[in-house]
């Protein structure tokens, strides 16, 4: 059965605030937006990053939160406007996005973007 365009439910170590053990729960996730695409993770693990945004060092950090952004996985589905990933392909996610577009981009360092969402 196809889940494409429609939310599914998915198992995710939730952590509700700053400082609080995650918790084992099932998730509601969107159909992916504009821009977006929407992965079946295959693996995933919670680094330096994670742990700093769960002390709270990293500020701002929206909570409820899902961690564990260095995973691998396949696309299931994409938003409006994704050319370049298709349904199918795997994928290596990162933490930091990037525009695709700038001339850091176009120059190879992504890290650098100028327009990092
Ligand atoms: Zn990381
Ligand atoms: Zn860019």
């Amino acid at each position: 059965m196809s889940t494409v365009g429609k939310p599914i439910q998915c198992r995710a170590a939730v952590t509700w605030a700053i400082n609080t053990p995650f918790v084992l729960e099932t998730v509601e996730v969107a159909t992916p937006k504009k821009g977006e695409v929407r992965v079946k993770m295959s693996s995933t693990g919670v680094c330096h990053s994670d742990l700093h945004i769960l002390e709270g060092v990293e500020k701002d950090y929206p909570f409820p939160s899902v961690f564990g952004h260095e995973g691998s996985g396949i696309v299931e589905s994409v938003g409006d406007g994704v050319t370049n990933i298709k349904p199918g392909d795997k994928v290596v996610l990162c933490f930091m996005s990037w525009c695709g577009e700038c001339d850091y981009c176009k120059g190879k360092k992504t890290h650098r973007c100028r327009k990092r969402r």
